[in-house]
């Protein structure tokens, strides 16, 4: 009898820990924001799965799961940015999974096409607007209503940009390249690069404080970085926020461009059910949230409520952004480089 006991015992404890190994997924992140670890706490309360995380920056992932190939442990990847989301496909890094929840949560322009079988290889998340900002005392918000002005010879030697090939770049150049056609969006790229004030330079945050100090008249940045300054702790970061004017282009024409950060589950992924879970997790209304009031980004999915004061002072509330499919925004970037390279846009 005790023996029997013991026994049921020993199986109910190896049952115990069978299931504490499997409740896990491998997630390799490349998001760089502090503020997502209430994310992933979020998960594991709500489901049991705990996350072994890799963060590295995104082209250190995508050359180690090239590396690691089919031995690769990784279930799920995060990365910023329409443009390395659709070289990680192009690359066959990820599987296209089939779930109602995602596909009923995430709006069809913000998400991968689907493959021939209807899987669809990746899912935006959080989006970011591409916006201008200007110097307030020397420039009228009507001179850089749209993206298509910042070519116009009136601002000759006043703007300020990071790197052309710079994937958050890349992708406003290919939807350029969506709206406009391939050869007005390079005679625009060429007339954009006649216009800067310095050889493109330092990350977005650095255009909106050259804007700020004077260097040059207008800047282009992600949203995210300029809501950062507004809610930051530093007075100076205010005080540059404060210091410039903010333009969503486009609200008249076809909208301001919008980037994403998306994940999809790992091609060789052993944890695939719970990877799909940690997928339909980040579109849940809790860890929407955390995207809009951690990161200050907009949430991806449809119909989330959510509140973030910095978001709704820069863009005054709801803004037109473009529709085209997020796809196809990364599908042009080796046009665009070739583009950049023909124009001498660093
Ligand atoms: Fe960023």
């Amino acid at each position: 009898m005790l023996k029997h006991a013991l026994s049921a015992m020993a199986l109910v404890l190896a049952a115990g820990t069978a299931l504490a190994q499997d409740q896990v997924v491998n997630l390799y992140s490349a998001r760089h924001y502090n503020t997502d670890e209430a994310l992933y706490t979020g998960f594991t309360k709500a489901t049991g799965i705990k996350i072994n995380r890799v963060d590295a920056d995104d082209a250190g992932i995508i050359a180690r799961l090239k590396a690691e190939g089919t031995a690769s442990p990784a279930d799920v990847i995060l990365l910023v940015d329409a443009a390395r989301l659709y070289r990680g496909e192009a690359d066959g890094l990820f599987q296209p999974i089939r779930s109602k929840l995602l596909e009923d949560a995430i709006p069809a322009n913000l998400r991968a096409q689907p493959t021939a079988d209807g899987g669809i290889p990746w899912f935006g998340f959080s989006t970011r607007a591409r916006v201008i900002v200007y110097d307030k005392t020397s420039i009228k918000k009507g001179d850089v209503d749209t993206y298509e002005k910042l070519a116009s010879p009136q601002l000759k030697g006043k703007i300020c940009i990071r790197s052309g090939s710079h994937p958050y770049n890349l992708s406003l150049f290919g939807a350029v390249t969506e709206h406009m056609g391939e050869t007005r969006a390079e005679e625009w790229l060429r007339g954009v690069n006649a216009n800067l004030a310095r050889p493109p330079k330092g990350g977005d945050t650095d255009q909106i404080k050259a804007v700020a100090s004077g260097e040059c008249a207008v800047g282009v940045t992600n949203s995210y970085y300029l809501a950062r300054l507004i809610r930051s702790s530093n007075p100076e970061d205010r005080k540059v926020a404060e210091r410039v004017g903010v333009v969503f282009p486009n609200q008249d024409s076809w909208g301001t461009h919008l980037n994403i950060a998306g994940g999809a589950v790992a091609k060789h992924a052993k944890n695939r059910d719970n990877a799909i879970k940690l997928l339909e997790y980040l579109a849940s209304p809790e860890a929407q949230n955390y995207f809009a009031n951690g990161n200050n980004e907009w949430p991806a999915a449809k119909g989330v409520q959510f509140n973030n004061p910095a978001l709704t002072a820069m863009s005054g509330g709801p803004f037109k952004s473009e529709t085209i499919p997020i796809g196809a925004v990364g599908a042009h970037q080796l046009k665009v480089q070739q583009m950049l390279d023909r124009v001498g846009f660093q």
